[in-house]
């Protein structure tokens, strides 16, 4: 459906050939609606990161349908995805800073990947945004010398400094401590109710399922309950 930056129809996904052959999604479909933090949990193994990868464009949708964007991800071309992936941002449990660069330098390769915006308009855009994750006063440092909190801080900056339409996060609170974890993910639901944008993410910290607009739990790769769905009037109606 056009109206949500995410629609799923009918999605399977499996890994492995032959005997090896493992379902690791089951017949999933699910609505996202715009501006809105959903948040995924469920055990380990679930398929959580699966699902997460097919709709962000990191993985081949091969069976069933995903919409992002108004786009359909099954058999869309590799410039399709490449620019569809330009509207996204990544947080990940695992920060992929680049080492030799510095703070400040890490989040200007999230404006350099897109193009977007001169030189001076960067500078001030990327000081802002480490003041905003609370770092203004490590903007020069390398991943060495800051923490692992600081770390993470940095990586969703750096996810978040393009003004991405969507957000994919993956237990990005996991390394940080209460306190900063909230305060980026409040970040994060401020951005959408400013600027509209989506947040998926997956994440066992119950400070931020407080927080989500709605809970999925995902079980042996099948969607076993959804809390606080944003009903749309036409699925309303055919209900
Ligand atoms: P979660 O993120 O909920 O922990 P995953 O999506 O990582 O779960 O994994 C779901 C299932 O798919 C698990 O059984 C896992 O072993 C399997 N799986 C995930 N990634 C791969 C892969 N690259 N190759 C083979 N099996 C995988
Ligand atoms: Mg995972």
């Amino acid at each position: 459906m056009k109206d949500y930056p995410i629609s799923v129809r009918h999605l399977n996904h499996w890994f492995g050939r032959g005997e090896a052959r493992k379902q690791a999604v089951f017949d999933l479909s699910i609505d996202i609606a715009p501006g809105s933090l959903t948040v995924m949990v469920g055990p380990s193994g679930s398929g959580k990161t699966t699902v997460l990868t097919l709709m962000g464009c990191l993985r081949q949708v091969e069976d069933g349908s995903v919409q992002l964007l108004g786009h359909e991800l099954r058999g869309a071309a590799e410039p399709t995805l490449e620019a569809l992936r330009r509207e996204l941002g990544f947080i990940f449990q695992a920060h992929n800073l680049h080492e030799s660069l510095t703070a400040r330098q890490n989040v200007m390769m999230g404006l350099q990947v897109h193009g977007k915006g001169y030189e001076g308009l960067r500078v001030e855009a990327v000081e802002h945004m480490l003041d905003l994750v609370g770092l203004g006063h490590r903007l020069d440092y390398l991943p060495a010398n800051l923490s692992g909190g600081q770390k993470q801080r940095v990586a969703i900056a750096r996810a978040l400094i393009a003004g991405p339409r969507v957000v994919f996060a993956d237990e990005p609170t996991a390394a940080l401590d209460k306190d900063s974890g909230h305060q980026v993910v409040t970040m994060l639901k401020a951005l959408g109710r400013e600027r509209g944008t989506t947040t998926v993410m997956v994440t066992h910290d119950s400070r931020i399922l407080d927080m989500a607009d709605r809970i999925v739990t995902l079980e042996e790769g099948r969607l076993v309950k959804d809390e606080g769905a944003v009903v749309s009037v036409s699925s309303r109606s055919t209900k």
